[in-house]
């Protein structure tokens, strides 16, 4: 009996001898090309020599999503605090050179470009955020310039008519001097402003204050990316909001001839109104919420679980 408590209480040492081995911060990651989320593992061991400033992890392809290569900047505490692109074609000074002087048409398109600038997951939160009606800022240091107009331009772009130039997005500078690190300073903002809204310029969501995801915005986006002509793709972009619109009127006509109605029943309700319709339960939780903050919450309200 006793030797046989003493191997179990053995077993249970060694166990958590191999658990402090590997014992790893578990981090969730969004790919900045295609918004992809997975969680990755960290050993903790990484942090202890670090007191202050950042850590940055190159993730390969594969480890998040199967086409992209990207760093994380995690802070001390683990905590993501931004992300970076990385180019696969690294072109040689003297190729750039050539490259520019016989003017080689540019590959990437414009919908490519901004994504890289802005991140994919923070592009589908602007929509998401213009659309849907919520405030939108971008939090920067003193040191960071940002062209906000060029950002706001591309926005309005893609907008559907009635949805331009309603809400921009607008800059809140933070004081690195005064506050101790950016995740001190997010905090605070985000205390401030609940329902806004909140990205960095290292292509992090800060916070997003609806509770639907950002699934419409990112198959809306690859949607549009997928186009051919890639000089279309922003006109495409438009296309698929205002198709997402008229879905919304449809279910507006259902609704004003019901008291209720589940989500299960307004999928088939809104497949039999047009037949090619790829409705899902996820689309309408994203029609809830924009009749919720568009139209009425009361219409809102009649669609139930
Ligand atoms: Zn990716």
């Amino acid at each position: 009996m006793f030797l046989w408590l003493t191997y179990n209480f053995l077993f249970f040492l060694l166990l958590v001898g191999l658990i402090m081995q590997v014992q790893q911060y578990a981090i969730e990651v969004a790919c900045p090309r295609c918004g992809i989320e997975k969680t990755i593992h960290v050993p903790e061991t990484l942090f202890a020599e670090k007191k202050f400033g950042h850590i940055k992890i190159q993730v390969p392809k594969g480890a998040v999503c199967q086409d992209h290569i990207f760093i994380v900047f995690l802070d001390v505490k683990g905590r993501v605090i931004g992300y970076e692109t990385v180019d696969l074609l690294i072109k040689t000074t003297a190729e750039k050179k050539i490259h520019e002087e016989i003017d080689i048409e540019d590959k990437t398109t414009k919908l490519e470009r901004f994504i890289d600038d802005i991140g994919f997951n923070c592009l589908a939160g602007l929509i998401h955020s213009k659309l849907f009606n919520y405030p939108l800022y971008l939090i920067i240091n003193k040191e960071f310039k940002v062209n906000l107009d060029v950002i706001n331009t591309m926005l309005d772009e893609i907008m559907p008519e009635a949805y331009k130039n309603r809400r921009t997005l607008k800059i809140i500078e933070f004081n690195n001097k005064i506050y101790p690190t950016a995740t001190y300073f997010y905090a605070l903002v985000k205390n401030q402003k609940r329902s806004a809204f909140l990205m960095n310029p290292s292509k992090l969501i800060v916070q997003k204050p609806w509770k639907t995801g950002l699934e419409l915005e990112q198959s809306i986006i690859n949607s549009a990316l997928k186009k051919q002509d890639q000089d279309e793709q922003l006109k495409f972009l438009t296309f698929f909001l205002t198709k997402f619109l008229e879905d919304v009127d449809k279910t507006i006509s259902i609704l004003e001839t019901t008291k209720k109605i589940s989500k299960k029943e307004l999928v088939k309700n809104l497949k039999e109104k047009s037949p090619l319709s790829t409705v899902t339960k996820t689309l309408v939780d994203f029609i809830k919420e924009f009749i919720h903050r568009r139209r009425s919450p009361e219409i809102a309200q009649k669609i139930q679980d």
